[in-house]
Formats: C-alpha cells, structure tokens, sequence
C-alpha cells in the first residue's frame, strides 16, 4: 500500500487522488499492531487518524504545510503535551508532558502527523535497546538481534515501514548506530542546530534531536522543518538555515578524508570490504579521496564516558521522587524517600552511570578525571579542525560490527560502549555525522557508512549522500 519514495512523491499522490492519507495512516496503525512483537513503539496515537482527515483537505486546498500528512514516529525521550513520556524508565512510568517539545512542535506546525513515541534505552545511556523497562526492540532483520541504541524504536520503527519518518536523538551514537544496525539513514545534526528544549536532558554539551529515514529527500526535508534558533534554549545557534532540501542535488566533486585510525583492530572484515568499495566508486566518479589522520581517536570513548556520566549524574538529580513521576511508598523521612525512589525506580545502567559520574566529579578526583577529560576534548576537537583544513567531508564506518545478538554483551559494559568508538568523537566535537547504508553481510545483516562534515555543514553531508545513493 505504501508505493511512494518520499515525501514530496507522497504528497503528490494525495493530490491528484491517488492515495488517501486516512487509509495510509490505517495501513501504518495496522502495521504496527502486526509487528509489535518488534517492541519499538512505547505508545501509539489512534487518534491521529482525526488529523489526517483534517490535513488531507488542507493538502487539496492547497494550504498544507511542508510536512503535511508525513507520519513521524519520536522517540520516548521528547515532550509532547498530554502525552505520556517515560524515558523508558520506571521512575516516568506514568508521567505525562505538560509542553511540547520544539522540535516536535515545529513538525506540526508544518501538519506533520505524530503516531506515536518510540522505545529506546532508559534516559539514552545505551547501544542495544536492552537497557529499556519496556524491553528490548527486536532488529527486523534478524529478530534475534539488537535493534542498536539507544534511539533503538524510532530506527525500527521506520526500517519496518512503521511510519514515514521518525525522531531520535545522539549523545554518543544513539541515531547513527541503530540505523546502521537497521539499514536506513540517520543524521545526527551539529551540537545547537536544533533546539533542545523538551529533549531530556541526559549529556546536555553533547545531546542532538535528528531524523531516521529511508529517504535522503525526508532526511533533508525534517532537517531543515527541525533546525534554527529558538529563544527556549540558550544554545541552539543563531545561523540561517540552508533549504536542504531544495539544495540536495550538486556535481560538485567533495574532497573526501579517510581517518586511519578508523580502520584498525576490531573491525569487520565484511564493513571493511564495503567501504573499501565505496571508496573505489567515489574516485571513479571524480571525488578526491586523501588518507588523513585524527590522533587522539583512541581517547574518545574514554573521554565520551567520563564527561556525560558526569552530566547524566548531575541532570538525572531531579528525579528524586518529589518533583517526578515515581515515589517509593515506604519511606519514613526525606532522604529514604530519595533513595528508595531512585533505587527503585532507575535501572542498572542508569545507575552505573550515575555513580561513575559522581565519582569522576567528586573532590580529589574532578581534576584527574573531569577536568583532564575536557582537556582532551578539546584536542579531539582540534583534530577535527586540522582535519577540515584540507578535506569536506570525512568518510569512516558508522560500527565496528553489524547487529549484535540479543543477550550478547549486556553482562559487559566495556564491549557495549566499544560498539559507540566510531561515532562518539562526532559528538565530543559537537560536528554533524550521517549513517548511510551500504550493503549487507553475508546474513543478510546491514553494514552502514558514517560521513562526518564540520560544524553547520549538513548540506555538504547531505549532497553526498545523495550521490552516494545513486552510484549504488
Ligand atoms: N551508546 C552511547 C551511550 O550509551 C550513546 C548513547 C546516545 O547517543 N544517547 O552513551
């Protein structure tokens, strides 16, 4: 029933009478009911069926917004007012927003159609999806494998056919990984292109709002509907926003870097064939491909778990059983009802990270941990400006392996934060990265590809992936 590429085939569908938004949206509720045994959606939204009556006639009468009738799916970690958001953690069990957050507000501004809030690892902090009071998500591909995480359900929910287009959100990897793992595109947006405000804060200097989907049109599209400056939140950047996506189409030839030490011990043979041979088809088309290197790579994951436990233990301070969501019953003072509340409520990875924040922070230790943490920031980020001197665009994997099993390495922590070695030094650099599908193993599993640009340069990783996609 859904036989249009992308949006703008979408709408013209409606259009001339082709297709019915009413029934597209049915087909999707049906969908997801079939396949929730896949675990990705946390809540559905029936009564999303109303707007679409609403947005079809807006559409024929030619005062439709740029998003009208797509159907977004958002992660479980956005507001969205009257609804109910949980994080995926007991403690917002049964929470609901009282505002909406602008990310999303700006989708519906443009008539976009929320179906609902999508499953993910508790507060962010995981790579797998297993770290969720809702389960894991199953990867459609292999139901015995991980979706990836944390944004786990939104990349399922569209690599399903689920909804259109979904929201998740990047502190480490948490977009580009599972939808490596899923095999479609997910576009993780420079540090303070699109509002935080109504995102839950997990790692405030490192947390992203960008979009899964299987087009490049969709991506450029939500892109550009998502980004700008918004008074609610003091770091999102004052820059115009480029119409992506009427801009996605050049024959520009990009120059195109690829970092040595993303290609060393730990790496899939298969990932590395795949993208050896994508880097054959770019210079075959012209592009200019240059061996560069990054060398404080090795300290990014060490650097990546110091700084955000450190921000996750202070951000996750407020829910202390007063203010949010759960409290523990049986408490006779104060601080045994802070305690109780957060012993009960909050899961095992949670907590793990909260109390590595709090020792890292901790007199006596901030300055061997903490403070020496930003100053390596710094030099990754450094790194990456050297780097941007001479090339557009840098090219590495996105993973290191394809979709891991279920159960595989949810005993240890150390091997589940390895999974994110690609994909975190984009966020400590606060710079813009893609993940775009390449191939599929030998099991039919997906292999995805990273793009990384500079700071505010999304068009240029836009354009190139869209050329990408047609050489393939
Ligand atoms: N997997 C990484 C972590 O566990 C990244 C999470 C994210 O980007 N939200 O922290």
């Amino acid at each position: 029933m859904k036989e249009y590429k992308n949006h703008f085939e979408k709408l013209s569908q409606i259009r001339e009478g082709k297709l019915s938004l009413i029934e597209n949206v049915n087909y999707f509720l049906k969908r997801i009911e079939e396949n929730s045994k896949l675990n990705c959606y946390n809540f559905v939204f029936n009564d999303c069926i109303q707007q679409a009556e609403l947005i079809e006639n807006k559409i024929k009468n030619g005062n439709a917004g740029k998003l009208a009738g797509m159907v977004i799916a958002i992660k479980d970690v956005l507001a969205l007012k009257n609804k109910p958001m949980t994080c995926s953690s007991n403690i917002l069990r049964n929470f609901i927003s009282i505002y909406t957050a602008t990310a999303v507000q700006k989708l519906i501004d443009e008539d976009a159609i929320i179906i609902g809030k999508t499953n993910c690892d508790e507060f962010a902090m995981g790579s797998s999806n297993e770290n969720s009071a809702f389960g894991p998500v199953l990867n459609p591909h292999d139901n015995s494998r991980v979706s990836g995480g944390s944004s786990g359900g939104s990349a399922v929910a569209v690599a399903a056919d689920l909804c259109d287009v979904s929201l998740g959100t990047d502190t480490g990897g948490s977009i580009r990984q599972p939808a490596a793992f899923c095999g479609i595109l997910g576009l993780k947006p420079t540090y303070g292109r699109v509002s935080r405000y109504g995102l839950t804060a997990f790692a405030s200097s490192f947390d992203t709002i960008g979009p899964f989907a299987k087009s490049i049109e969709d991506i450029a599209l939500v892109l550009e509907v998502i980004s700008g400056k918004d008074e609610k939140d003091s770091t999102s950047y004052d820059l115009p926003v480029p119409d992506f996506s009427k801009n996605l189409f050049t024959d520009k030839k990009f120059k195109i870097g690829i970092p040595n030490e993303y290609f060393g011990e730990g790496l899939d043979n298969e990932i590395k064939n795949a993208i050896e041979e994508q880097i054959e088809k770019l210079k075959s088309n012209g592009h200019q491909i240059f061996q560069i290197s990054l060398p404080h790579t090795e300290y990014a994951i060490a650097t990546y778990y110091i700084l955000t436990t450190a921000e996750a233990s202070s951000n996750l301070s407020r829910y202390e059983g007063a203010h949010y969501g759960f409290r523990a019953e049986q408490s006779s003072n104060l601080i045994e009802m802070y305690t109780e509340s957060r012993s009960q409520g909050f899961g095992k990875e949670v907590k793990r990270r909260i109390m590595l924040g709090t020792y890292v922070l901790s007199a006596g230790y901030y300055d061997a941990y903490y403070r020496k943490a930003q100053k390596v920031r710094r030099l990754l980020k450094n790194d990456f400006i050297e780097a941007f001197k001479s090339v557009d665009i840098i090219l590495t994997p996105t993973t290191p392996t394809v979709a891991f099993k279920i159960g595989e390495k949810s005993s240890d922590p150390l091997e589940m934060y390895l999974s994110d070695i690609y994909t975190t030094s984009a966020n400590l650099a606060g710079i813009p990265g893609i993940n775009i599908p390449i191939a599929k193993n030998k099991d039919g599993l997906p292999i995805g590809m990273q793009l990384m640009a500079n700071q505010f340069e999304e068009l240029k990783l836009l354009q190139l992936t869209k050329l990408i996609m047609n050489y393939n």
